[in-house]
């Protein structure tokens, strides 16, 4: 069946000029490839600035790639005009405080989604809507008329999630949308979009640090290391096979109610920080932290390989089980 999402070799890079020296190309995102089916949750992890964000963005074309294709349910979608396609394709974001207008209401900005693609007919059908879409989202008509500094931060969060789904899409990039949010709200937000998905079968990229909130939500999870993607694999075979020595850092930190899991895990000590991204090391870009570098790491990029079935990983070491 075609992939509701595929990217091929997505490439994107900004150029930065340090004060002193030329300039340089930081590479964002390095030849990913991923695709994500109708219905499914994709996870992606990694720590800040790994290129997850700009993974998402350069998805829905808020950022031009540099290189590579990006298809939605089978159109080439690279180079194309997107309005017709950013109704279907939307985004929430990590800080609702800063996403959020704060000269306009609660209203206007769920109404201005559905004015942008002339979804109402007439302004009663446009106030219907508006007040069934904060329904949706566990708020009431009441908070169309007020401004987001007389939000909590999960109701902004619940506003910019009112908004993305005004105009009905398939797919959503949700940017870490829990992580800016107390603890306490965090299991609401992530049950209420899970709800969502199955009552009106929509596909999430589900962006975030922490691998526990993606594995709970994701049938597979993607991991990103300085730009590139170094494992994918289904969340319970990743949480009891990582393969790639960067996930098998992420997971330590994580608890596991199966003692077998745990002790079957390798145990990685990183010694050291992660690279800036001015300076990604050639050839295998985590060698300089990866306690099993070798010479032949520095030598050449590993390419993702099928290590079993559907689980995939960019290793020198790894061969197919
Ligand atoms: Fe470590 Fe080499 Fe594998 Fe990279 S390719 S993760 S440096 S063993």
């Amino acid at each position: 069946m075609t992939p509701l999402i595929e990217v091929k070799g997505l490439t994107k890079y900004f150029t930065v000029k340090p004060q002193a020296g030329k300039e340089k190309r930081v590479y964002a995102l390095d030849n990913v490839s991923l695709h994500i089916e109708e219905g499914e949750t994709l996870g992606l992890v990694g720590e800040s600035g790994c290129g997850k964000t700009t993974l998402g963005r350069t998805l829905l074309r808020l950022y031009e790639p540099d290189a590579g294709r990006i298809f939605f349910r089978g159109d080439d979608i690279t180079r194309v005009k997107m309005l017709p396609y950013r109704r279907k394709m939307q985004m929430i974001f990590q800080d609702p405080s800063s996403s959020l207008d704060p000269r306009m209401t609660g209203g206007e900005i769920v109404g201005e989604a559905i004015d942008i693609h002339r979804l109402a007919a007439s302004p009663p059908e446009r106030s219907e809507r508006i007040n069934a879409l904060l329904a949706r989202v566990g708020l009431n008509s009441e908070h169309a008329n007020r401004f987001p500094h007389e939000f909590s931060g999960g109701q902004k969060q619940r506003i910019g999630i009112a908004r993305a789904l005004a105009v009905e899409p398939d797919f959503i990039v949700c940017d870490e949308p829990v992580s800016a949010l107390d603890v306490s709200i965090q299991s609401q937000i992530v049950n209420m979009l899970e709800d969502m998905q199955a009552e009106l079968r929509l596909t999430y990229l589900f962006i975030a640090h922490d691998i526990f909130v993606v594995r709970h939500i994701s049938r597979r999870i993607g991991v990103m290391y300085l730009g590139h993607l170094v494992e994918l694999a289904e969340s319970a075979e990743i949480a009891a096979a990582p393969a790639h020595p960067y996930t098998q850092t992420l997971l330590q930190s994580v608890p596991i109610p199966d003692p077998k899991i745990t002790r079957s895990r390798k145990r990685v000590v990183l010694e050291g920080e992660i690279p800036s991204p001015l300076n990604i090391p050639a050839g295998c870009a985590f060698r300089t932290l990866c306690p099993q570098a070798e010479k032949r790491c520095a030598e050449s990029v590993p390419e993702l390989q099928e290590v079993a079935s559907g689980h995939w990983a960019a290793c020198h070491l790894i061969s197919r089980s």
